[in-house]
């Protein structure tokens, strides 16, 4: 079967990851496909679901050194049928792109790292070093499946040299300025947060209003906030980041760069005005989610809440956030509540020998593709990795537009077979390229 036809037949699962929708069955039939498709993986791999879903492979290697992870999650997110051309789960092949829900997030970057292993088995390849396959099953519910698979490599003493999980993409036009494709590969993710704001008060009824109740101060919480943003600051991956998008650029401007330490507030301030995605990449975000007041007309609220759905930026910690808030919030008697959440992960660095065996399979594939390290503003799988392994780095080998990447979460999510191809070729290029030493 070919690959575009594996992948319509995973997208046919319902693997939705939903409190109320998730339907368990789907999960399972999902397995069930998946090892239908790939039968020499389940064959010749080691097999351990983690957590009642997540499948950890182990592909046994010469040497037990140097184990590398390849991550992906088989769960997505709900797709109201309404707003797409075809029907979510039942994919459609057309004019050479899979459409359907997980197309890219994160079936299709599964299928390829699948595809990969299932074609260097039929070929009789043993991989210099163990290789791990971990498919999640509640990404995108902030699940647990990927931390117990971090638990299980503790238990075993196993440290990743190298993991590659979702997150970045190759991209063309994505960034002004630069030319021809780029290999956006995230080396950190920002910390993600949720926060209560609280205002409490007497309640009584509707007729005899009291001033400055419960909800008139949760809005002007809400209000200060929105009108402080966290300031911008540049960071270790930003410099990195900034570092490879100027490589090409005359040696004026990288002498420039090279003292973007010492340019730190003027930078990140220009990065905070280069549109929402470097904005958000920079700073702390905070964005007002959950509102709750008064449960019924003519009742004052004796309780107002607002969820804030935090975005920490590297460097940024929940201590410093709750001491930012207390401050801002001083005189408006609101409490801040129910902190849920985690730091940034560590970074991963650009100067290991794992980041140049990614940047050299990427070489491999296409010279012509620039590889960008970056900060991902959304959260993966692989942040609990980044405590055991100091090369943790968020790449998918696929293709993204600007339209397919807004489709991710969206309506119409779609790939291109022939990025599906390229895929398997850079995951191939990648297990079989000898080690750096
Ligand atoms: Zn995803």
């Amino acid at each position: 079967m070919n690959l575009e036809d594996k992948l319509v037949k995973l997208i046919g699962c319902r693997t939705v990851s939903d409190a109320d929708e998730r339907d368990e069955s789907e999960f399972a039939k999902f397995r069930e496909v998946f090892a239908e498709l790939f039968p020499l993986i389940h064959a010749q791999l080691e097999l351990t679901v983690i957590s009642d879903g997540t499948l950890l492979f182990r592909w046994p290697g010469r040497s037990d050194g140097k184990p590398i992870v390849m991550m992906a999650h088989y769960d997505v997110v709900p797709a109201p049928a309404e707003q797409w051309r075809n029907d979510p789960f039942t994919a459609v092949v057309v004019d050479g792109y899979v459409v359907g829900r997980g197309a890219l997030d994160d079936k299709g970057p599964l299928v390829v790292i699948a595809e990969a292993v299932e074609q260097l088995l039929a070929q009789g390849h043993v991989p210099e070093q163990d290789v791990w396959l971990s498919f999640g099953h509640d990404e995108e519910v902030f699940g647990s499946g990927a931390a117990a698979v971090v638990d299980h490599f503790r238990t075993l003493g196993v440290r990743p040299w190298l993991v590659n999980d979702e997150g970045g993409a190759i991209v063309e036009k994505a960034i002004p300025g630069l030319r021809g494709r780029q290999a956006m590969i995230a080396i950190a993710e920002k910390g993600t947060v949720d926060i209560e704001l609280l205002a409490t008060g007497p309640g009584g009824h509707a007729s005899v209003p009291m001033p400055n109740g419960p909800t008139a101060r949760l809005a002007k919480a809400i209000v200060r906030i929105e009108e402080n943003q966290s300031p911008p600051r540049l960071s270790e991956p930003i410099i990195a980041m900034i570092d490879a998008m100027t490589s090409k650029a005359p040696s004026g401007l990288r002498t420039l760069i090279g003292q973007a330490e010492r340019l730190d507030r003027p930078l990140a301030q220009l990065l905070a005005l280069a549109g929402p995605e470097a904005s958000s990449m920079v700073r702390t975000t905070i964005a007002v989610t959950k509102l709750s007041g008064s449960p019924a007309n003519n009742v004052l609220a004796t309780e107002a809440r607002a969820n804030l759905n935090v975005r920490l930026a590297i460097g940024d910690t929940i201590e410093d956030l709750v001491a930012r808030l207390t401050k801002l919030l001083r005189g408006l008697d609101v409490a801040i509540v129910n902190i849920n959440g985690d730091n940034p992960p560590p970074v991963s660095s650009v100067d290991s020998p794992a980041w140049h065996h990614l940047v050299d399979t990427l070489n491999d594939l296409d010279p012509k593709i620039l590889p960008i390290p970056y900060v991902l503003t959304g959260g993966t799988d692989s942040r609990n990795f980044a405590h055991i392994s100091s090369s943790v780095f968020r790449f998918a080998p696929l293709e993204m537009s600007r339209e397919q990447r807004q489709s991710i979460h969206a309506a119409n999510e779609s790939v291109a077979v022939a990025s599906l191809r390229s895929g398997v070729a850079f995951y191939r290029t990648l297990l079989t390229r000898p080690l750096p030493v």
